[in-house]
């Protein structure tokens, strides 16, 4: 079953799902956009009109190609509302029963061809596709935060993804400008792989006392050409997201080199989530950033 994709459907309006419904909308996709509540989608369709602003006064793209693809975005207030979409990308919280919830309740919804993916950023493919009714019909198609600037889009088959849905997901992808790396279906794939245990390693750098939060993001930015440090990049990532991934990695491939630093899920635990909840390890109140440690 080939299909032509034309409409998807974006299952989670935070800075991924809003990210990703923004770059298929200005490459031509119609979208539904979906979440728990109308107040979650108004304000993903809100920063989509903020980001599709910047780009138009960066001339990235014109006012008319901004209206054009704001217009192309529908707010679903329920899930009936993706009955006619060619294809699903999930990206809700990073949470392994949310996201089984989320299929069960969608699958016999949508048309048989259609394909689901998820944007997770570490959970396994071959898992969650097994809970669905179109395992082979189902792909990891994992974007980079922020959507519409990063480049990259990891490729994640599992076990059962048909050639047709990889082939499929594929030409998607490269519609919308971006650069596929194919990546296997293990925890994290490649790029969290590597990415998450270095800001967790900055994190003990942090808890041990090693460097405070400033020195340890200048140290990483100056010596190590990073163009943001790693506390700040996980503020960015947000730090709920961070530490699902570490318990990923952890518990996934059993080794304790992955073991999630404390005082991450300190922050975490005080509901100090990064960017999105204005303190993680800056405090975004204020004009500039603050360190918080
Ligand atoms: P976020 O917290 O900004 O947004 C998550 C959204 O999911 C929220 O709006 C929430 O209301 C919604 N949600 C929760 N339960 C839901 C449900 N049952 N149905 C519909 N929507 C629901 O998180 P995010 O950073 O956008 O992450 C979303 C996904 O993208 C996660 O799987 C994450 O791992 C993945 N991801 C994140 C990043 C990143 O840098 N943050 C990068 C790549 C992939």
């Amino acid at each position: 079953m080939v299909v032509d994709i034309k409409k998807v459907g974006v299952i989670g309006s935070g800075q991924m799902g809003s990210g990703i419904a923004h770059v298929c909308a200005v490459a031509g996709f119609d979208v539904a956009l979906s979440d728990i509540s109308r107040d979650r989608i108004q304000s993903g369709l809100a920063s989509i009109n903020g980001n599709m602003a910047r780009q138009v006064s960066k001339g990235q793209i014109t006012e008319e190609e901004r209206a054009t693809a704001l217009g192309r975005i529908v707010a679903a207030d329920s899930m009936d509302e993706l009955a006619d979409v060619d294809l699903v990308i999930e990206s809700a919280v990073e949470n392994e029963q949310i996201k089984r919830k989320i299929f069960a309740q969608l699958c016999p919804l949508l048309k048989p061809e259609a394909i689901l993916a998820t944007n997770t950023s570490s959970i396994s493919i071959t898992r969650l596709a097994a809970t669905t009714d179109r395992p082979e019909r189902f792909i990891g198609i994992h974007f980079m935060n922020p959507v519409p600037l990063m480049e990259l889009v990891e490729l994640v088959r599992g076990i059962a993804t048909e050639d047709e849905t990889f082939e499929a997901a594929k030409k998607f992808t490269r519609t919308l400008g971006k650069t596929i790396a194919v990546a296997e279906d293990f925890p994290a794939f490649m790029v969290n792989r590597i990415l998450l245990p270095m800001i967790n390693e900055a994190i003990y750098t942090l808890y041990e006392g090693v460097g405070s939060v400033e020195a340890i993001d200048t140290a990483m930015k100056l010596g190590a050409n990073h163009p943001m440090g790693p506390l700040q990049l996980a503020d960015f990532i947000g730090l709920d997201t961070c530490l699902s991934i570490m318990q990923v990695l952890y518990e996934g491939l059993a080794d304790t080199k992955y073991r999630p630093c404390p005082l991450l899920v300190k922050y975490v635990e005080a509901g100090w989530l990064g960017r999105k909840t204005q303190r993680g390890f800056y405090d975004y109140r204020g004009e500039v950033p603050v360190p918080t440690r």
